[in-house]
Order: C-alpha cells, then structure tokens, then sequence
C-alpha cells in the first residue's frame, strides 16, 4: 500500500508522528502510516506557491487535458482503488467500485471540460472613454480538508475544480481514510507539474491545522464537521482567508398521505442506510402524515430489517461498519437516549453488533417528537427517526425547524403540493418523490450550520476563482 506523502512532486515518507490506519469491520489495522512534519507542511504550501505562477498561466485546454488523464488512470486502477477504499472505510466492494469510482472519473471529467468555459459576465464601455472587462481567476494555494466518509470523492471533488480554475492545492485526507488519497498522489506525481498538487497525511490538530492557518493559503475548503468549521473559520480569521465550508446535514424527508408508500419505503430502506448512514445527506429525519402512518412505520421497519450488514467483500452485503469504535459508541447514545423516552419505539435494530469491527444495527425509531434529540442532532450513522404530523403547514415548519440546511426530499403525487414545498424548504437540495442522487452538473452544498459554497457544477468551478475588473482608458 502506498504509504508515502506528495511534496513538490516526490513521493516521501512524513517525517511526523506514525498513525495506525484500520479496517473497521475489523478493528485491526491495515498498516501504519507517518505523518507530515511541520517542515513538510509548509514545504507542501511553498511548493504550491512556487508552482501557481507557472500553472495558474497554463492554458484551459492544457489543464484540462491532464485533468482527463487523471480520470483515465482512475478508471484503469478501479478495483484497486476500489479495494482500497473499501477496506479502509468499511464499504461494501460492489458499490465502492460500482457507485463511487464511475462518479469520482466523472468528477474529474466534468470539471476537465468546465475548465474551458469559465467566463466572465461583461464587457463593456461603461465610462465613456473607457473599456471594463469582468476576469475570473485563480485564488493561489488552496488548502483541502477532506472527511472520512467518501475519502476520494471528496478529495476529487476537492481538486477537481481548484486545479480547473488554476489555482494549486495541498490536499489533507481524514487521518482515518488516507489510502486513496495517498494513491491517488503517485498518479498525480506521474501526470502533473511538480508542485502543483501536494498530498500530505496527518491529524486535524497536528496537521490540518498549521495547514489551514499558514499565511501563504489564501483558500480553505472543508468537508467534515460544524465544530472543525467553526474552528477553522474562528483560526483563519487573522490572515482574512476565502473559506468553502461542507458541513454536517440532518435532511428531513417530508412523506405525504397521498405518497406511493413503496417506493418511499424503498428509497428509505436505500438513501437512509446508504455508506451506514454516515452521510451529510442521509434521509434521516423522516416526517410521515397520519393517515399513513402507521403503516409506513410497519413497512419500514419490515424493510430494514432486511439490510445485511457483514464484510467489505461479501456480495450479498448491505451495510458495512462505522468508522471507528468512537464513533459507534457515539451513535449508539443516540439511540439509548432516544429509545429511554417512553413515546419512542424501537421498531428494528438498536444495538451495537457483537463481534469484531465496529457494526450497528440498521435502526428505525418511531414516535419521535420535533424536540427530541434524535430528531434534532445528526447521529452520522444507520438510524432513522420517523415523527408523524398532521398537515402540509405542520410539515414544512418542523422541517425548517433545524439548524442544518443540506438536503431535503418531499414525497407527494399532488405536483402543486411539490413545487410549494420545494419552494419554501430552507436547504441546499429538495428532492421529490427522491432522494439522495446528486449529479456533477448541479451545484451541492448548504445553508445555516451545513456551511457555505458550492460544490460540482459551475459554481463549483466559480467558488475556485476570484472576480477582477479590468479597465482600459482608450
Ligand atoms: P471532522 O470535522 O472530524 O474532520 C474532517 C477533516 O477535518 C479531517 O481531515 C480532520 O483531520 C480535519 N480537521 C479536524 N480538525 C481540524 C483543524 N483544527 N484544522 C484543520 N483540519 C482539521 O469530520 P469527519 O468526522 O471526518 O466527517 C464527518 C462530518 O463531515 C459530518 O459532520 C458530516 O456531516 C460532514 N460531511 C459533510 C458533507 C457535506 O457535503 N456537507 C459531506 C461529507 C461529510
């Protein structure tokens, strides 16, 4: 396994403390992995200064040629990476290779072509005698915060647009997830200028954060956490730095009396339990009208029943492993606390899996109140709570009712009720009658304590560059 950091183009061994790196379905590791110095933090950071002059003036097409390279190395390691990124996050094989490697290729060949039409919005002689014109250009070094829970998609969706626009990055993965990232750096040293991508391991406190507070990073993009968001944005406050910020979600899924209760079921069964839940977008805060109440929680709960969960490699698996030990115990308090309340039904699952990694049951709580602190708080794991309301008003206000604002689906037949609802939901996303699917055409990304900016899409590529006027005296 590539074990080995990317500074200035040479794969080195981090000259900083060692790391252990699991397999949580395990609990064991994979192996050790050392990481950055101080030294190489900011050799990282000054490599990618020294490189912007030159990559930041390398034509669209150039740029984006390399950028398909990429994506073709990707394509032709697929099973490798996929292994990779299976064993280190617990992923089921099949959709690591199926679901998430196509997507990743994908990310880079999007942003590959949008690279080639960035535009700026006007030209024009808006003082007589005089020519304006609006440029979009590079930021400079951008430095790239990734979480654990899609290690290579995020860093793709990370690099992808950053490089497209010209700007040159020092990219961290989670300390838990590093293997595809670290992969990804040999392709990247074969394929680009030296520099240009720099791909370092370590800890938040010991690495990520000298990082993102070093003076010559004029950028900060992070996917992960509200409390590292807030963190970072409280730390690089000094030196006035552009922040992106992905931060955690808790959607509501809004279910209607007059919905097609299977396929509401089924996306729930798949978009609440998909990556074990551990996703920002997870259809987690499910809303059901009481006239299908009842038999909603029924049919859920049969149907998640049936999730199977067990090892990366098995076929027939479902559901893999939280991350790590810490974290389960976290989710499982979750759900003690909220299955402790007498108005809460367990209706499946609940309980830590006895054995080895770090496995949950696939979980539905029933009877959960809008103040309750499942139905509040992201447990970032296989659980969903199911609250019942009475009308579209009562739905829509409990949804808004949330510090979060990713993601959101509505599931009705009545198109006006739809097109009302999505027009009023206070988040990133809404979905109807889906959830979940996200393409690289449109923009990703949320509001309130889901953070700002956008990623994929166009104002991916523009969150990456900044706005110049230009003035000509004739
Ligand atoms: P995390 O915040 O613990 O860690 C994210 C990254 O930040 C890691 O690489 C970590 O090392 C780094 N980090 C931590 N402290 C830092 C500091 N002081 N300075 C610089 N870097 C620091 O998050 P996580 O546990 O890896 O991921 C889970 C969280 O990510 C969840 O809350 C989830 O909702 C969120 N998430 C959001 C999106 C989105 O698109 N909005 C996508 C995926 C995950």
């Amino acid at each position: 396994m590539q074990s080995k950091l990317l500074i200035n183009g040479q794969l080195l061994a981090g000259a900083g403390a060692c790391q252990p790196v699991l397999n949580p379905a395990l609990g064991a590791p994979l192996l050790q992995v050392n990481e950055a110095s101080a030294e190489q933090v900011d050799a990282a950071v000054c490599a990618a200064e020294a490189a912007f002059d030159s990559w930041s003036q390398t034509a669209p097409k150039d740029r984006s040629l390399l950028l398909l390279r990429l994506a073709d190395k990707i394509e032709a390691h697929a099973e490798e990476l996929a292994k990779l990124e299976s064993d280190n996050c617990g992923k089921p094989y099949a959709a690591a290779l199926n679901d998430e490697i196509p997507a990743i290729a994908d990310v880079f060949r999007f942003f590959a072509g949008a690279s080639r039409c960035l535009i700026g919005s006007a030209a024009g002689e808006y003082l007589p005698g005089h020519t304006s014109m609006i440029r979009r250009d590079p930021i400079g070094v951008v430095a790239s915060i990734a979480p654990w829970n899609y290690p290579l998609m995020m860093a793709a969706w990370k690099l992808a647009p950053a490089l497209a626009a010209g700007n040159c990055v020092v990219l961290k993965p989670s300390e838990q997830t590093p293997l595809t990232a670290l992969k990804l750096a040999e392709f990247i040293a074969e394929l680009f200028p030296a520099g240009v991508v720099n791909i370092i391991f370590g800890r938040g406190a010991s690495v990520g954060s000298p990082l993102v507070t070093h003076p010559k990073v004029r950028m900060v993009s992070l996917t992960g956490s509200v409390a590292t968001g807030s963190n970072i944005i409280a730390s690089s406050a000094a030196t006035v730095k552009r922040l992106h910020m992905e931060l955690g979600g808790k959607a509501p899924v809004l279910i209607f009396n007059d919905a097609d209760i299977a396929a509401a079921v089924d996306g729930i069964r798949t978009f609440g339990f998909y990556n074990a839940g551990q996703d920002c977008t997870a259809a987690c805060r499910i809303y059901a009208q009481k006239g299908i109440y009842e038999k909603f929680v029924a049919e859920l709960g049969a149907a998640v029943g049936t999730i199977k969960y067990g090892p990366q490699q098995d076929p027939d698996t479902e559901l893999g492993p939280l991350i790590t030990a810490e974290h389960r115990a976290r989710a499982s308090g979750f759900v003690e606390r909220a299955s402790a309340q007498a108005h809460i039904e367990v209706v499946t699952g609940g309980k830590s899996v006895v054995g080895p990694g770090f496995f949950f049951e696939p979980t539905v709580l029933a009877g959960a109140r809008q103040d309750d602190e499942i139905v509040r708080r992201e447990v970032f794991g296989p659980v969903v709570s199911v609250t019942p309301f009475e009308d579209e008003a009562q739905a829509l206000a409990w949804a808004n009712d949330s510090d979060y604002g990713l993601a959101s689906s509505v599931w009705t037949q009545d198109v006006g009720r739809a097109h009302r609802l999505a027009a009023r939901l206070q988040y990133g996303c809404t979905w109807v009658n889906t959830h979940f699917m996200l393409v690289n055409e449109m923009p990703h990304g949320g509001q309130k304590l889901s953070g700002y900016g956008k990623d994929l899409s166009m104002y991916g590529l523009e969150d990456y560059t900044t706005v110049r006027h230009v003035m000509f005296k004739h």
